[in-house]
C-alpha cells in the first residue's frame, strides 16, 4: 500500500459493533469480564484502549513498522526511550537538538546516573570517534531544529549497529510522509504527534515506532508500568489529523519552497536556513532520504540585533507569533527565547542559534498572502 492510501485505511475498520465507519472515541476506563480473567482483549484502559489501538496499528504502517506505542506527548515518548537505559548508561545526541529534549537528558536522566553528551553528528566519522564503552544510545533529531542541519540516517545507524547501539531517530520535523527511519536502519523512531501528524495545532501527543518485537514488547511494559498514555479523545483527534497528513505536508513544502526563496533574495536578510538549497551542505542527504525538503525555514537578518528581530516577528499578522510548528496555519517563532530557552547561550551560539535568528513554520494558506506578510514587517 502507498503512503495516501495507508494514511486513510492501514488499520482503520467500520466499528465491529455499530458499523460505525469512523473509529469510535471509546471514553471508558474499565471493560466488562464474563468471568474473572474472560474479556475481549480489554481489561484497563492504561493497558488498552480500541481507540489508542487503531492509531497505533495506523502509525506503525506510517512509519513501515511492526509496532507503535502512543504516550500523553512527544517528551513522554523520550522517557520511555530513556528508560530502557540504566544508570551508567550514556547517550549520544545531535547538537542541536530540541530544546524540551535537551532538558529532560540533562535535567531529569543526569540525576540518575545517565549521561548525555551533544555531539557534532553532520559526519558520520565523527559519531564513530565519540562512541565510549558507555554509550548505549544514539539520538538523532534530523532535520535539526532550529538550524534544519541535516543527518545522514542510514550512515550513522550503520555505525551504531556496528557497535551494539541503539538508535532513536526524531523524525517530528519531517514527519512520515517525507522521512522513514526505520527504512534507513534505526531501532526506534519517535513523533511528536502534536506537530504534523496531529496537524491542526489542537492536541499533545506523542508516539514511538519499531520493527523488533522484542523492542515493542519492552516499550509496551514501560507505557503500561509508567502510565503516560493519552487519552481516546486524543487518540481520535490524531487518527482524524493523519487521513490529510500527505496533502498537508506536501502543500505545506512547496510554500516553504517558495519562501525560503522569496527570504534568500530579500536584501534585509542575511541567511536562510533550509535544506531544499543546493548550497546547504546536507542538501545531497537530505535529497537521498526524505521525500521534500520540509516546512521549516529559519532565517537571520542583516541587522541582526534582537530588537529588529523582535520587531519582525511583532509585525507579521498571518504568520501567528507562538511556539511549536507543523499545523495547517503558519508560526512564527523566536528560538532563543522560546523553544530553546533551557539551552544554555553559549551552547545555542555554538551551533548558530543567534539572539536574531527567526523560524517559520510554514501552513497551508495561500503562499501569495504568505510572502505579502513577510514583506509587509520586512519592510
Ligand atoms: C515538540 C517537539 C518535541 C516534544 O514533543 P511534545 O509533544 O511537545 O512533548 C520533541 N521533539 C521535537 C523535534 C519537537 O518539535
Amino acid at each position: 500500500m502507498k503512503f495516501a492510501t495507508k494514511a486513510i485505511h492501514a488499520g482503520i475498520e467500520p466499528d465491529p459493533s455499530t458499523g460505525a465507519v469512523m473509529t469510535p472515541i471509546f471514553q471508558t476506563s474499565t471493560y466488562a469480564q464474563t468471568a474473572p480473567g474472560e474479556h475481549k482483549g480489554y481489561e484497563y484502559a492504561r493497558t488498552q484502549n480500541p481507540t489508542r489501538s487503531v492509531l497505533e496499528k495506523n502509525l506503525a504502517a506510517l512509519e513501515n513498522g511492526t509496532d507503535a506505542i502512543c504516550f500523553s506527548s512527544g517528551l513522554a515518548a523520550q522517557d520511555a526511550v530513556m528508560k530502557l537505559l540504566s544508570s551508567g548508561d550514556e547517550v549520544l545526541a545531535v547538537n542541536d537538538l530540541y530544546g524540551g529534549s535537551y532538558r529532560q537528558m540533562v535535567r531529569v536522566w543526569g540525576q540518575w546516573g545517565l549521561k548525555s553528551r551533544f555531539i557534532d553528528m553532520y559526519t558520520a566519522a565523527n559519531v564513530e570517534r565519540e562512541i565510549t564503552p558507555a554509550t548505549k544510545l544514539i539520538w538523532i533529531e534530523t532535520p535539526t531544529n532550529p538550524m534544519l542541519n541535516i543527518v545522514d540516517i542510514a550512515a550513522v545507524c550503520a555505525i551504531a549497529r556496528k557497535h551494539g547501539i541503539m538508535t532513536c531517530v526524531d523524525n517530528t520535523f519531517a514527519s512520515p510522509y517525507l522521512q522513514n527511519p526505520l527504512d534507513l536502519g534505526a531501532d526506534i523512531v519517535l513523533h511528536s504527534a502534536t506537530k504534523y501528524i496531529g496537524g491542526h495545532s489542537d492536541v499533545v501527543h506523542g508516539c514511538l515506532v519499531v520493527k523488533d518485537a522484542e523492542l515493542a514488547q519492552r516499550l509496551h511494559f514501560l507505557q503500561n508500568a509508567c502510565g503516560a498514555v493519552p487519552g481516546p479523545q486524543d487518540c481520535f483527534l490524531i487518527l482524524r489529523g493523519i487521513k490529510t497528513l500527505h496533502l498537508r505536508v506536501q502543500r505545506a513544502c512547496e510554500n516553504a519552497a517558495t519562501i525560503a526563496q522569496f527570504l534568500a533574495a530579500h536584501p534585509k536578510v542575511e541567511k536562510v536556513y533550509w535544506p531544499g538549497f543546493a548550497s546547504h551542505p546536507g542538501h545531497e542527504i537530505a535529497k537521498k532520504q526524505m521525500r521534500m525538503f520540509g516546512a521549516m525555514v529559519s532565517f537571520d537578518l542583516k541587522d541582526n540585533s534582537l530588537e529588529n528581530a523582535v520587531k519582525v516577528m511583532s509585525s507579521t499578522e498571518l504568520f501567528t507569533l507562538a511556539e511549536s510548528l507543523g499545523g495547517v496555519e503558519s508560526l512564527i517563532g523566536h528560538p532563543a527565547s522560546m523553544t530553546h530557552a533551557s539551552i544554555p547561550r553559549e551552547a545555542r551560539l555554538k551551533v548558530g542559534l543567534t539572539d536574531s535568528l527567526i523560524r517559520l513554520s510554514v501552513g497551508v494558506e495561500d503562499v501569495e498572502d504568505l510572502i505579502e506578510d513577510l514583506e509587509r514587517s520586512l519592510a
